[in-house]
């Protein structure tokens, strides 16, 4: 099949690759974007409260379905379509998609998001389990509610402080012997009157019909209980969507892909913003601003040859 060419291959439909593709539009780079979710993880958000400009909130799918429009209207081309697998050749990036279709491109931005680490046990659908504290926590205020954080790494740790200022009580649980947090996350959390620590603690079941109830764990003398539970937040970890790149990149040991101050990769005009990249905050705003950024330091890149492939220096923790 012919390869059809374009400036700029953008992979993801979510709030970073909308924002990248309005950008570069604007700056006269033709983007082709793919992915087949206008919005990425947006449609799973009920109601947005902290994007600003909607300050009573706004359903996560119609905001999708907004930063899809705008991106549409300036002329971006979406091909509907998920990217198979991501290739250089020579100064080009190569891109096929799930349909065969071919793309090349001298610059590309991945911004195909993460995904949350889930639990492999039974009843892992019911409403009242949730991925982002940030997000959904606040849904309990004023609640009188029970909730269990699992995972006791430096997020989980931090999930528990924000939740003991919303909950009754907080459940921190954790398989380990220990919390792999650090010594201040650790003081933070024993501080917290009201969050209990339960280690060697594994999640066997989620109890509910329809909605949370409880969770059943065991422990490692063999004795199995119920905890009730009116909500629970997993933090055990996010998966970088970034099984499509077939050449290295550097990326911190779970995958996020590391970039300079300018969102350049450590492969010359290959870009990363928004959940895929190895950041601090990971939200709607901060996936916007990373598209907008990494689409305007393309446009420089393209345009003023500020790095080469041999010139290209940057510094990677
Ligand atoms: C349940 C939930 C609630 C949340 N609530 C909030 C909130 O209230 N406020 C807030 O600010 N943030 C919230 N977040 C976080 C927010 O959704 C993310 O930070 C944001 O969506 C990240 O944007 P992104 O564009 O980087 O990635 P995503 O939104 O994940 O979009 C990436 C897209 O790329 C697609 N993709 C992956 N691989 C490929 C491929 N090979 N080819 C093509 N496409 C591909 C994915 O399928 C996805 O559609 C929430 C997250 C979740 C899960």
């Amino acid at each position: 099949m012919q390869e059809k060419l374009c400036d700029l291959i953008i992979i993801g439909t979510g709030p970073a690759g909308l924002s990248a593709a309005i950008y570069s539009q604007r700056q006269g780079l033709s983007a082709t974007v793919f992915g087949d979710t206008p919005g990425g993880n947006l449609y799973m958000i009920e109601s947005v409260k902290n994007y600003p400009g909607f300050h009573e909130g706004v359903p996560g799918m119609q905001l999708g379905i907004f930063m899809y429009s705008q991106a549409q209207s300036e002329g971006a081309n979406f091909t509907m379509t998920n990217v198979g697998s991501l290739e250089k050749s020579g100064e080009r990036f190569v891109a096929k998609d799930t349909s065969g279709n071919i793309y090349s491109a001298p610059l590309a931005i991945i911004a195909a998001g993460s995904t949350p680490k889930r639990l492999n046990v039974q009843n892992a659908a019911l409403d009242g389990i949730h991925y982002c504290a940030l997000c959904d926590g606040p849904l309990y205020r004023g609640k009188n509610a029970v909730i269990i954080v699992v995972g006791g790494g430096d997020r989980g740790g931090h999930l528990c402080v924000f939740l003991s200022k919303i909950a009754r009580q907080v459940i921190l649980i954790d398989k380990g012997s220990s919390l792999k947090m650090s010594a201040a996350q650790q003081k933070a959390v024993a501080m917290a009157e009201n969050v209990e620590v339960l280690l060697n603690t594994e999640v066997q079941a989620f109890i509910g019909e329809n909605e949370l109830k409880g969770v059943l764990v065991s422990s490692p003398d063999g004795q199995r209980k119920e905890l009730s539970a009116d909500a629970l937040f997993m933090s055990i970890g996010w998966a970088p969507n970034v099984s499509m790149m077939r050449f290295p990149v550097a990326a911190t040991p779970e995958g996020f892909l590391k970039t300079d101050a300018k969102l350049m990769t450590s492969c010359a005009g290959l870009f990363a913003a928004g959940d895929v990249r190895d950041s601090d905050l990971k939200q709607i705003v901060t996936s916007c601003a990373d598209g907008a950024r990494a689409a305007t330091h393309a446009a420089e890149f393209i345009q003023l040859k500020q790095y080469t492939a041999n010139g290209h220096n940057l510094n990677f923790q």
